[in-house]
């Protein structure tokens, strides 16, 4: 896979770093709502981490685990009356107002239910609604008062809540942007029997699932920048069978990334990358893929030749190697998009 063009640029790996590691550039008060909860999950006593060394695979692999790239911040209720607030990206989000989305006869809001002043990369915590516990007035989302007194008792079904959030932080900003994308995670080990015939690897680790979040938040985070689509779209493009992708075709290929669904996500060995063929849901990577993800651009192709086996493209296509292209100009590589690199 060397010396192939990429859909990184090299300005594009500096402003994914940016996504990942500048958590807050900004120091601006969290708009007018002083009767908003202050919460923290920052240490060890407000709350705890997920996917940490050593954790067993069992839970790292759980159904419990599972989380969708607009929801990097996942609240979920564990009852009428508690909630559970989980960070899934690897970097520390801070000041998130969680919005809860009411829908109940006669209760049909928004309001914006406590803020989250600092969360730690893939922490874990609970709490108890605030209008339990506390102050029962909130704000809805156009800055009407709202008073949840009635819940402070029963508190409120599990099924006729949902919640999102919101924050004016860069960070926030470009998380929220991948709720363009209908993608989904939950891991996997694929060969917890450690045979040797195949090559998915014998043991997944935390770390491996940690750098997971990262590399899927990224790549979601470029199929959506502008630069890839209109790259994409101005690609010479051919199917398993040499048939030339149309611009529609190549709007319906771009569209279905997006409309995803789930990905079942490993590890391999020996190989860069698995994945399933479309319309396939496993997609694996291998240490040096997760490892570098950031910082070499060759990790970009191996990427994007296993997503693309996931929409059903196999390696005749040029979607998934670079081809020479008899009356076309030089190879093409559907897969690139090179500026820097
Ligand atoms: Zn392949």
């Amino acid at each position: 896979m060397k010396n192939l063009t990429s859909i990184y640029s090299k300005k594009t790996i500096f402003v994914l770093f940016s996504l990942l590691f500048i958590t807050c550039g900004k120091e601006e008060p969290i708009g007018e709502n002083n009767l908003i909860l202050k919460v923290a999950f920052d240490t060890d006593k407000n709350s705890k981490i997920m996917f940490y060394d050593g954790e067993s695979e069992e839970e790292m692999t759980s159904e419990e685990r599972r989380y969708e790239i607009g929801k990097v911040l996942k609240i979920k209720p564990i009852d009428d009356t508690t909630i559970e607030v989980a960070n899934f990206a690897p970097v520390d989000i801070e000041d998130a107002t969680i919005i809860a989305i009411i829908d109940i006869e006669g209760v049909e809001t928004e309001i914006e239910l406590f803020t989250i002043t600092r969360i730690r990369a893939h922490a874990r915590g609970e709490l108890k609604y605030p209008f339990v516990e506390g102050n029962t007035e909130f704000l809805d989302v156009n800055g009407n008062t709202v008073d949840l007194a009635q819940f402070k008792t029963s508190g409120i079904p599990v099924k006729e809540i949902n919640f999102n959030y919101s924050g004016t932080s860069e960070l926030i900003t470009k998380l929220k942007n991948s709720q363009a994308l209908n993608w989904k995670f939950k891991y996997h080990n694929y060969d917890p029997n450690s045979n040797p015939d195949n090559n998915w690897a014998d043991e997944v680790t935390a770390k491996d699932f940690r750098r997971a979040s990262g590399i899927m938040i990224n790549f979601g985070y470029i199929v959506l920048s502008e630069e890839y689509k209109t790259t994409f779209l101005a690609e010479h493009l051919f199917d398993d069978n040499l048939n030339v992708l149309t611009e529609e075709d190549k709007e319906d290929v771009y569209q279905r990334l997006l409309a995803k669904g789930e990905f079942n996500l490993g590890k391999t060995v020996n190989v860069g990358g698995l994945a399933s063929l479309g319309p396939g849901r496993v997609l694996g990577f291998a240490e040096n893929i997760y490892r570098d993800y950031l910082v070499k651009a060759s990790t970009a192709d191996l990427k994007a030749h296993e997503m693309h086996h996931t929409l059903g493209f196999n390696h005749s296509s040029n979607l998934t190697y670079p081809k020479t292209v008899e009356g076309y100009d030089g190879k093409v590589s559907a897969v690139r998009v090179a500026i820097e690199v």
